[in-house]
């Protein structure tokens, strides 16, 4: 087995795509489980309303529980909506529930409402007692404020594509967005990996899916595909990460190949940013 590095400091990763049933969750979780596993310290933020990333974490969320929702309006800290998964001692999470739909209206006319995530998880991030390896940030499948939000609080993008028909369909759109962010709010973004899930290798399609994106964007293609996998798919009913429910399967295999894969790029990701900033 392949070692992991800690990395030289905090990674703060997005798992984006606005198409929905891609996969981001369960790549955020299962990225987020290998990390820790390989004996990091790893917080994940779920971003997104429908509080699946809470769920498959085994994390308590729901109507009295702080969550995203209070830190981005500002009425909690991450330090008090934390909390540890059971699987993980070093794996922690901030929840969410279906409340942080209304936050979208609720902070569209402040002046700085892409940056709310940003500044609380910065304020957190500096006070905490614990360094933080990794933070990942499980996006909803949109391009509205709670995805701003999650680009502008990062430097690195993470973008799952489900291998199937229509896979690319959307992705300029994303990736026009990403550009924008960089641009105008974000300097230090960069997407650090696409990579492909729900990978069926019998088919033809999912090695066209492959390839296409190849062809496209060979530096940011991870080598690693995750295989449609039931045990991945039904992990998330018994609360847990398919690291945990299902540690020899191949699913869990694959995100953790996925995982060093992503690890190994931070040299180039540092050296990206440290020269973002020269210019
Ligand atoms: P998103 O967060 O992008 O909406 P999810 O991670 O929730 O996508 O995945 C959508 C659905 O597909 C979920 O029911 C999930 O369990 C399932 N799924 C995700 N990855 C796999 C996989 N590799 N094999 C089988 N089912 C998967
Ligand atoms: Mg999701």
């Amino acid at each position: 087995q392949q070692k992991f590095n800690k990395p030289q400091s905090t990674r703060f990763i997005a798992v984006a795509n606005q198409k929905g049933g891609v996969g981001k969750t369960t790549s955020s979780v299962n990225l987020a489980a290998a990390f820790a596993e390989s004996g990091m310290n790893v917080l994940v933020l779920d971003m997104d309303p429908q509080g699946n990333a809470s769920t498959a974490l085994g994390a308590e969320h729901g109507s009295g529980i702080l969550s995203l929702y209070d830190v981005i309006e500002g009425r909690a800290e991450i330090s008090e909506a934390i909390q540890v998964c059971p699987d993980f001692e070093n794996l922690d999470i901030v929840p969410s529930n279906i409340d942080l739909s209304g936050a979208e209206l609720e902070i569209a006319q402040l002046d700085n409402r892409v940056y709310l995530l940003r500044d609380s998880l910065r304020e957190f991030i500096s006070t905490s007692h614990k360094h933080y390896d990794y933070v990942i940030i499980d996006c909803p499948p949109s391009l509205g404020l709670l995805v701003l939000n999650s680009l502008c609080a990062v430097h690195e993008v993470v973008i799952p594509i489900q291998a199937e028909y229509y896979a690319l369909e959307g992705l300029g759109q994303l990736l026009r967005t990403i550009q924008l962010v960089q641009k105008g709010m974000n300097r230090e973004l960069v997407i650090s990996a696409i990579l492909i899930t729900m990978y069926d290798k019998r088919t033809l399609l999912s090695q066209e899916v492959y390839q296409e994106v190849e062809q496209h964007y060979a530096s940011l293609l991870l080598k690693t595909t995750i295989p449609r996998s039931v045990r991945i798919s039904e992990a998330p009913s018994f609360a847990q990460s398919v690291i945990a429910y299902d540690p020899r399967g191949l699913g869990a295999i694959a995100y953790r190949e996925a995982a060093l894969e992503i690890n190994k790029k931070s040299t180039n990701i540092f050296n990206l940013l440290d020269r973002l900033k020269k210019e």
